[in-house]
């Protein structure tokens, strides 16, 4: 029997850029899968069902979970996301290796569900760069981002539990640094990859004291 391709999961704060280095990513390599998740929010301009998310009804949510169709899933900022299972496992059954984009939360549950999986944490080079981001792409109301500030606060804590924590300085060489993992996920160093513009500095995510 041929062993499972890998799974590998990108989490990390809204705002840090999961998705556009995932997206570089899958440019470069275009075999990988990614998984596409199931959300109880509304689409936002542009998104397309099916591609972007799944978007479905607290009551089709709550379906899902109760028939075990998700791997992972959980609450955040309002709504709920969830990771469904079936075509995961029949990808990586088929030889593809899948990519999961995924807070904090869902990546513990598939540390738990999927002992082989390598987990990322993609970290801001800074707290202001955070903050920046998440206020400056516009796509939520004042309440929202205030909500996503304050999951990552949270999830910035979350950093040491990854196998490997990834600085996100540099789009390219982050989604370099995936693909190399996604096609060796055993050979991979753990702990954390600075940015190329970090140099001897240590990273400092964190938010400030209050
Ligand atoms: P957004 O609303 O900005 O698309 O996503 C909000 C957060 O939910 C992001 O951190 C995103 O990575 C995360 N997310 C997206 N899909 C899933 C999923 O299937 N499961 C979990 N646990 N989180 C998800």
């Amino acid at each position: 029997m041929t062993p499972r391709a890998p799974l590998v999961v990108v989490s990390g704060p809204s705002g840090v850029g999961k998705s556009t280095v995932v997206a570089e990513a899958l440019r470069q390599d275009p075999s990988i899968w990614l998984s596409v998740s199931a959300t109880t929010r509304l689409p936002r301009p542009g998104e397309v069902e099916g591609e972007n998310y799944f978007f479905v009804t607290d009551a089709r949510f709550d379906e899902l979970i109760a028939s075990g169709g998700l791997l992972e899933w959980a609450p955040f900022a309002g709504h709920r996301y969830g990771t469904p299972r079936e075509p995961v496992e029949a990808r990586r059954d088929a030889g593809q290796p899948v990519l999961l984009e995924i807070e904090v939360q869902g990546a513990r549950q598939v540390r738990t569900a999927v002992p082989g999986a390598l987990l990322v944490f993609l970290e801001p080079p800074s707290w202001e760069t955070l903050t920046a981001r998440l206020v400056g792409r516009g796509t939520e109301s004042d309440e929202a981002v205030q909500r996503r500030l304050a999951a990552a606060r949270e999830e910035l804590a979350a950093a040491e539990e990854f196998d490997v924590v990834l600085v996100n300085a540099d789009v390219g060489e982050c989604a370099r640094s995936l693909l190399a993992w996604v096609a060796d996920p055993t050979g991979i160093q753990r702990g954390r990859v600075p940015g190329p513009t970090d140099g001897a500095q240590t990273p400092d995510a964190r938010p400030p004291d209050e």
